[in-house]
């Protein structure tokens, strides 16, 4: 799965589908930065899981031709983890950070002075006989990702050059990444195809190449040559992926507050627990799409249930 994923990630900006407005940007400041042989600014991409944070990290290290390490923020436990990576990087690396929101206060704090400065602050020793030594770090570009801007302290967010936001993918920009995955797996599939999968995938090109393996498993199993469009919705219609993509653990959220709060509104941890799922997994995966539905609603007293909702899983409203 994650050797497959790597095979079909765009290699290059010209290989990166939509977020058009995002992209063009990024080809200024890469280019930029390349005639100026200096590091880019330090970035952070925020959005959804699976929109391409990570996928962009990797293309502007290629574009660059520098190196690229990776990290996350839960993995940097102590400031000693962040420093022994700083001290290893050389000029003009990129280091991304994964879910940087995550990453520990103490921990953070050692990364202001090395994006403002490209200098680290070490403790030596502990007590009265501690002192701090000063050690130059080689330039380097920080790139953070992260589905929360608003746990991102501001401190450090005001240490970013450049902000970016990636927006929930169109369909048809979902059909053409639909496509293109299809060439490299060798999988036949008809443009009515590529869009019905495009449809489904929640704005989401993660999801767009994990259902279009799975269609294909379908038309392999059944013996068709091409994947069509009425294969297609068929094949999702047995994952449980509806028209909009809407998956069981979706419509069972918008059934429990529907059912068991009248529509809400309901707390979150009230319906994480009715839902046996985790609060994060509530807002960062499922709540966000059904949001942009225009199928629920946050408000002050929790999460509310719309009209349309109701009439998407045909249900009448009390
Ligand atoms: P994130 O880091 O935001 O969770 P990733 O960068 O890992 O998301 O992207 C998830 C998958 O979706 C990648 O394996 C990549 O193949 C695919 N992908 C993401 N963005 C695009 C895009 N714009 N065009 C084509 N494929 C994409």
């Amino acid at each position: 799965m994650a050797a497959l994923d790597e095979s079909v990630r765009p290699r290059s900006l010209a290989d990166f589908i939509g977020q058009d407005e995002l992209r063009a940007n990024l080809r200024v400041y890469l280019e930029a930065a390349r005639e100026r042989g200096r590091a880019l600014d330090h970035t952070i991409f925020f959005g959804n899981p699976g929109l391409g944070k990570t996928t962009l990290a990797q293309i502007m290290a290629a574009e660059l031709g520098v190196n690229l390490v990776c990290t996350s923020g839960p993995v940097l436990e102590r400031s000693g983890d962040l420093a022994a990576i700083l001290t290893n990087l050389s000029r003009n690396d990129i280091l991304f950070v994964d879910e940087i929101h995550r990453m520990p206060v103490a921990v953070e704090e050692v990364l202001y002075p090395a994006m403002e400065d490209f200098k680290l602050d070490l403790v030596i020793g502990q007590g009265p006989a501690a002192r701090t030594v000063k050690i130059d770090l080689e330039p380097f570009t920080l790139v953070g990702a992260t589905t929360r801007m608003g746990l991102i302290s501001s401190p450090l967010r005001d240490r970013f050059g450049i902000v970016a936001r990636l927006e929930y993918y169109t369909p048809r920009d979902l059909a053409r990444i639909v496509e293109r995955t299809a060439r490299i797996l060798g999988v036949a599939i008809s443009p009515d195809g590529a869009e019905e999968i495009g449809r489904r995938s929640r704005g989401t090109p993660r999801i767009a190449n994990r259902l279009l393996r799975r269609v294909r498993d379908f038309a392999l199993v059944h013996g068709h040559d091409a994947i069509t469009g009425p294969q297609a919705a068929e094949a999702m219609q047995r994952m449980d992926v509806d028209p909009l993509g809407l998956d069981q653990m979706d419509r069972r959220l918008l059934e429990v507050i529907i059912r068991h709060y009248d529509g809400g509104p309901v707390g979150i941890k009230t319906l994480a627990v009715a839902c046996s799922e985790e609060v994060r997994t509530i807002e960062d995966i499922y709540e966000p799409y059904l949001i942009q539905c225009g199928f629920l609603k946050r408000s002050p007293r929790g999460r509310m249930v719309t009209a349309k909702a109701y009439e998407h899983l045909g249900l009448l409203m009390r």
